[in-house]
């Protein structure tokens, strides 16, 4: 995760609101996406099961319905619940997962109330109570997103006080009570509701928080922070690991590369720029690597580690060689040693299998070549191109 990411989890977390800046709610989404879609799945049977168990007291409170209730249960209701948890996948969007969710507790309600409204049994007054449970369900099981949530219970409410209305089965008093009892739940479970998102989104804030600062952490353990190689103790592991990898011999390579005349480039143009130039063949060698396997290190000063399991002999000179040449070809001017002269390295390598040297005599090898390097000049490889291979030239005068 890049900066950015960091400085948005700061910002969300001191703004204390639902709402995350884009890129956040995608992970947020992303993260919290699977376990949405179990939950849901789960949550229609469950549903289904308790829903059709109140066919008995659809039974005891609107018997002259009850024909229609079980209709409405069994061929619209329930198959609508399974329709709608099995069109809920990984694969569905957010909002529209989250919106046929939200169908639901309206559709139950639309049951409740055309019955509630078309009955002529005695005791309707009390059916249209199961509307509370609704939304009970809602705000606290289903746990809709808040907006959502919000406008489902708004048109709950809404359906309910037009069906009081239309029914006619309680006086004005006891209609104005069954409103505003369901009205005042809605509020109640809707602020909970929203406590309950906050206090998930602001978890995920930490969480998320939490572990970018364990990679950071884990990535200053490894990393010299000039260049952005590995560090001695990360290569101490790799070492470690590919020397410890049971039965199996490994044929690895070690390139020492050293900036030439460099104690001159800073005297010359001072410690400051000695670093940005140090970073620029830094990164030139971290380029130049074959890939996730390899790994260069910022083994002393201005001196250059680059371990390369799995390589031959032939493939280690090239890759010296071609490491020369790029460096060489970042042109950066140390006019020291002349006029037109730029910065170099030399290096020197060894190759070896882990069944016969150990990590220490492989880099103690690889060193002596580097020697060898400086001693043949500078601006060279060690050992050097051999004559099979095609001809160029080892050394160049820089
Ligand atoms: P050569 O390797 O070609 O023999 O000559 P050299 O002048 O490069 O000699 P040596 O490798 O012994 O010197 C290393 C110098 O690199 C010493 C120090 O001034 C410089 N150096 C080491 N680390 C850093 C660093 O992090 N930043 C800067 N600016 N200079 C560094
Ligand atoms: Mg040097
Ligand atoms: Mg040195």
């Amino acid at each position: 995760m890049d900066m950015p990411m960091k400085s948005e989890i700061e910002k969300a977390l001191a703004r204390d609101g639902l709402a995350f800046p884009p890129l956040l709610e995608t992970s947020y989404e992303l993260e919290t996406r699977p376990r949405r879609v179990k939950r849901i799945r789960v949550g229609m049977v469950r549903l289904a099961v308790v829903y059709n168990l109140f066919l008995i007291p659809d039974w005891i409170l609107v018997p002259d319905l009850f024909p229609v209730s079980i209709a409405l249960h069994l061929l619209v209701v329930t198959p609508w619940i399974f329709l709608t948890g099995w069109l809920t996948t990984e694969e569905t969007s957010k909002w529209r997962r989250e919106g046929l969710a939200a169908t639901l507790p309206i559709v139950i309600v639309l049951q409740i109330l055309v019955s509630f409204v078309f009955t002529k049994a005695p005791d309707a007054a009390h059916y249209q109570y199961f509307v509370l449970l609704v939304v009970l369900y809602t705000n606290t099981i289903q746990r809709l997103p808040f907006r959502l949530a919000v406008l489902t219970s708004g048109i709950i409410v809404g359906l309910h006080t037009i069906a009081v209305g239309l029914a006619g089965h309680m006086s004005a008093a006891t209609s104005a009570v069954a409103v505003t009892t369901l009205a005042a739940s809605a509020y109640l479970t809707l602020t909970s509701a929203y406590y309950l998102e906050l206090d998930r989104r602001r978890g995920f804030l930490h969480v998320l928080r939490d572990r970018l600062l364990h990679t950071d952490t884990e990535n200053a353990s490894k990393h010299d922070p000039l260049t952005g190689l590995a560090n001695r103790r990360y290569l101490d592991q790799r070492l470690q690991q590919l020397w410890d990898q049971a039965g199996s011999t490994m044929t690895i390579g070690i390139a020492m590369i050293d900036v030439d005349w460099f104690k001159l480039y800073n005297d010359r143009y001072g410690h400051v720029a000695g670093d940005t130039a140090l970073k620029r063949v830094a990164s030139c060698v971290q380029s130049e690597l074959r890939g996730d396997d390899d790994l260069a290190v910022r083994f002393g000063g201005e001196e250059i580690l680059v371990l390369l399991p799995a390589i031959s002999q032939a493939d280690a000179t090239r890759f010296a060689e071609r490491l020369r040449r790029e460096i060489e070809g970042l042109r950066i001017p140390h006019e020291a040693l002349g006029p037109t002269k730029v910065v170099s390295v030399s290096i020197g390598f060894a190759v070896g299998s882990t069944a016969s040297a150990s990590s220490g005599q492989l880099i103690d090898a690889a060193d002596r070549a580097l020697y060898e390097a400086k001693q043949n000049g500078r601006n060279a490889i060690w050992p050097p191109l051999l004559r099979t291979q095609p001809a160029r030239a080892t050394r160049r005068k820089g």
